[in-house]
């Protein structure tokens, strides 16, 4: 083997692993050494030949896989400290634990505490990209400020967006303004503040889509739902968008209740969220619709040709009762699919490989007929159809010379890559993140032997215990409040499942 000559300014070589490249045989990858340069790959070569020349930083691949960085393409960091508190919530109620206005203002602590610990889930399962659509309510440009410095510090790379929406939840919800009593209505909106959004977008876009651009850090916008906002607030985000070039994301259609609303409440577009989106001018290849699940065929078409992606999100879409997404119908389109891993309360793992896996096996149930193997795509949709949906297809997402070093090595001396019959499906189908030993961010080994190496991994955890005490508590009170609505969170419930809905559904296995 003739090895060739490093790129000149070469500062780390990861030598000798399994590479999965464009272009490559992603289930049986050729060895190969990946020469980084500060925070960009350099080159990719069978071998370079480093004999000469000063002492460079090695990191040795052999025996591990090298893949691009994993996308978390949709994530909300507000409610990490609430993981594993939800079981058997569907939709509508869940986003009264996980958003209510009712939350007395957090701290400072408490926000760099759950960011920190987000992100340092996120990358040990070798995420180095996410897309955190986050919620701050009452909005403090204190807690937006400690949020971008902890992920600053961690060294993860971040797509960011501020939620935020101008219709109160009551009145985008069916039935609930006649199932609740009226005195009952106060406790049923969720943290959206219609008289602040306009002025929040613009502090938004002199405070950071202005902003220097610095190391890792990328702007997005992140109207809540087209539901809960007007056309007009739509209409301002795509142009900031256009003008910014940047995503947007946004959810559509997650639960039955969400469909139903839209045929409710939208007969001049046929029912159809996706048709007020295309007439407003608002479908657009900056858009990322995440979860997507109760899209109708027309309605897929339409984003087809628009361009406009969708996020995926099957853990907490299975989880709060809300079905799964027609995955085939949205491949055979031609839509840009990407993965995430939504909120803690409801996911409630950050975890890609469990996004793929059920990606994959969701796609298997999504129509009755086999079709074309899932792993590659599965592994595609959480790298390079994430990085193209943040608009980053140019810069993360795979790995090749320019491209920022962004990287997850995989160790293989692991019984489920004992023996390696492919790759792509053992990562995809077998792969838990136990495998998961060093993670590169923009040229920096930000997880190397499994543990952080940006930051003291403990004082992360210390720091999420000192906040615990005074979470807890007013988690418990927000609780206690939902109990008290649950009658007649049931009945409406019961109604989302029960109300025929006019729908050209694919197929629905159950
Ligand atoms: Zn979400």
């Amino acid at each position: 083997m003739t090895s060739q000559p490093l790129p000149p300014g070469t500062t780390l070589i990861i030598r000798g692993g399994r590479v999965i490249l464009p272009g490559g045989d992603w289930h049986n990858p050729d060895i190969a050494d990946v020469a980084i340069a500060g925070d960009a790959i350099a080159g990719v070569a069978a071998a370079f030949d480093r004999s000469s020349g000063k002492p460079i930083a090695e990191l040795d691949a052999r025996g591990h896989l090298v893949l691009p960085g994993f996308i978390n393409a949709h994530y909300h960091s507000h409610d990490v400290l609430a993981k594993g508190t939800l079981e058997e919530v569907p939709l509508e109620a869940w986003r009264l634990y996980a958003l209510p206005p009712q939350y007395p203002p957090r701290s400072v602590e408490e926000v760099r505490a759950r960011t920190l610990l987000g992100a340092l889930e996120c990358l040990r399962s070798g995420m180095t990209t996410i897309q955190d659509m986050l919620t701050l309510y009452p909005f403090e440009d204190r807690h937006l400020d400690a949020v971008m410095r902890a992920y600053d510090d961690i060294g993860i790379r971040v797509v960011f967006a501020l939620q935020y929406a101008d219709r109160k939840g009551l009145d985008t919800i069916p039935y609930w303004r006649e199932i609740f009593p009226s005195e009952l209505h106060p406790l049923l909106s969720t943290a959206a503040e219609p008289e602040r959004q306009v002025d929040l977008l613009s502090h938004f876009e002199t405070t950071c889509l202005r902003s220097p651009a610095r190391a890792r850090r990328h702007w997005a916008l992140g109207p809540s739902a087209p539901e809960r906002c007007s056309p007009e607030l739509m209409t301002r985000t795509m142009e900031l968008a256009r003008r910014y070039d940047i995503p947007v994301y946004s959810h559509i259609y997650e639960s039955r209740g969400m469909a139903l609303q839209a045929r409710l409440t939208l007969p001049e577009h046929g029912g159809s969220l996706i048709k007020r989106l295309q007439r407003e001018g608002n479908l657009d290849p900056r858009l990322n619709l995440a979860h997507s699940v109760w899209l109708s065929r027309d309605e897929i078409e339409l984003l087809g040709e628009a361009g406009a992606g969708v996020v995926l999100n099957p853990q907490g879409n299975l989880k709060m009762k809300c079905g799964i997404p027609p995955i085939r119908a949205l491949q055979d389109a031609g839509v840009r699919i990407g993965l995430g891993c939504d909120n803690c309360s409801c996911s409630d793992a950050q975890n890609m490989f469990v996004a793929m896996k059920l990606y994959a096996l969701l796609a298997a149930v999504s129509d009755p007929l086999p079709g074309p193997p899932q792993a590659v795509n599965a592994l595609r949709a959480a790298t390079e159809a994430g990085a193209e949906g943040a608009r980053l297809g140019h810069v993360v997402g795979t790995i090749a010379a320019g491209h920022k070093a962004d990287l997850a090595l995989i160790d293989m001396s692991d019984p489920g890559w004992s023996p390696m019959n492919s790759a792509a499906r053992q990562l995809v189908h077998v792969e838990a993140g136990r495998a998961v030993r060093h993670v590169i961010v923009d040229g920096a080994v930000v997880v190397r032997d499994r543990k952080l190496a940006s930051m003291n991994e403990d004082d992360i955890y210390g720091a999420v215990e000192a906040v615990m005490p005074g979470f807890r508590k007013d988690f418990a009170a927000i609780s206690e409040r939902v109990r008290q609505l649950q009658p007649w969170l049931d009945a409406a419930h019961k109604r989302f499942v029960e109300t025929p809905i006019e729908f050209d559904r694919i197929y629905i296995p159950f």
